[in-house]
């Protein structure tokens, strides 16, 4: 699994709409790659605090920053390619 794929699935994981094959890869993967870990971290993060203010869902930019985050730091050669 690539960063892209787990990125694009994340939320699905996160809402507990994985299957158990694709929660085997990304997990494989996030045990692997750091930067998908912090990723993975900052969402749940930012998730909790739009929950507490009475969001369930957090907002597309948000989640669309996010991602530009992670892509700009595997850009600059931080992560695994
Ligand atoms: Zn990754």
């Amino acid at each position: 699994m690539t960063c892209q794929e787990t990125i694009a699935i994340l939320a699905d994981y996160l809402e507990g709409e994985c299957g158990p094959e694709m929660l085997a890869d990304l997990e494989r993967h996030l045990a692997d790659c750091a930067p998908c870990r912090a990723y993975l971290a900052t969402y749940k993060r930012t998730r909790e605090l739009t929950e507490q203010v009475g969001r369930v869902e957090m907002p597309e930019e948000m989640r669309r920053r996010l991602r530009q985050f992670l892509l700009d730091t595997l850009a600059k050669g931080e992560g695994p390619s």
